[in-house]
């Protein structure tokens, strides 16, 4: 299997080691190996060319992090630029709902527009490139994500830990985006609904590491050998084999990212 979603260059060097061992006993081939910002792109990069076969990196700025300066938003984008064949795709990027929920409770003033435009940006690189982009954007925020991927003409779109509206869900997947399912598939009520409905050829698992999860998982080192219980799950949910899930998501995997 694939792990379509991981924050590999947040691990520290003995645990990706270990990461990488575990995978080879466990069955998973690859990695989409997701960035927070320049140096965590460059990062990832970095595991990309030590882990050629299994690395696949994407680059961008992940949106709950801080705005970002003007300079800091060319040196990236320059930089996605020079090194634009050796990406997948470009994310993590997307629209900043926890820190916007976060400022309001705390009565700070927030400018979405700012975290909108920046967004419109990678989006306007991504067409330029035909790269497919890695969203995050929960709830109302992936309404808007959809009149911007419209806009800009971008069809490969791949919603990870995707939570939301009916209404959404069901534009979302009449217009062929994907969405992944994390290790929470296991516990999470609202995540199991809509494993259920969501269409099969256009889901994939992930785990989002090193986040850490809950239920079964809690205390553990989250690692990509957990999709394989992300796919036990999707399949009781399916009424499919694990077998046939294992296969199922590892091809939308690939066939959405081209490895
Ligand atoms: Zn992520």
């Amino acid at each position: 299997m694939i792990d379509a979603h991981i924050h590999l260059d947040q691990y520290n060097d003995a645990e990706i080691k270990r990461i990488v061992k575990n995978m080879q006993f466990g069955g998973i081939e690859g990695l989409v190996c997701v960035s927070t910002n320049l140096e965590s792109s460059m990062a990832n990069l970095a595991l990309a060319e030590r882990y050629p076969e299994t690395v696949h990196p994407a680059f961008g700025y992940h949106p709950e992090n801080p705005l970002p300066n003007e300079e800091e938003v060319i040196r990236l984008l320059s930089w996605m630029e020079r090194e634009e064949r050796r990406m997948i795709a470009v994310g993590e990027i997307g629209l900043p709902y926890y820190l916007r929920r976060r400022m309001a409770k705390e009565g700070r003033p927030f400018d979405l527009n700012a975290y909108v435009h920046l967004l419109e940006r990678f989006l306007s690189f991504a067409g330029q490139y035909g790269k497919p982009v890695v969203l995050h954007a929960v709830y109302e925020d992936a309404d808007l994500v959809c009149d911007l991927l419209e806009r800009y003409r971008i069809r490969k779109a791949h919603f990870h830990w995707f939570k939301g509206a009916k209404h959404t869900v069901q534009r979302m997947a009449d217009l062929g985006y994907y969405i992944s399912f994390t290790p929470d598939l296991l516990y999470e009520s609202e995540i199991m609904e809509l494993a259920r409905s969501y269409p099969a050829d256009q889901v994939m698992a992930e785990t989002d590491g090193p986040w850490p999860f809950e239920g079964p998982f809690a205390g553990q080192l989250t690692q990509p050998t957990m999709v394989l219980k992300v796919a036990e799950a999707w399949a009781a949910l399916q009424g499919v084999a694990p077998e046939e899930a294992r296969c199922q998501l590892r091809e939308n995997t690939r066939r959405f990212y081209g490895i």
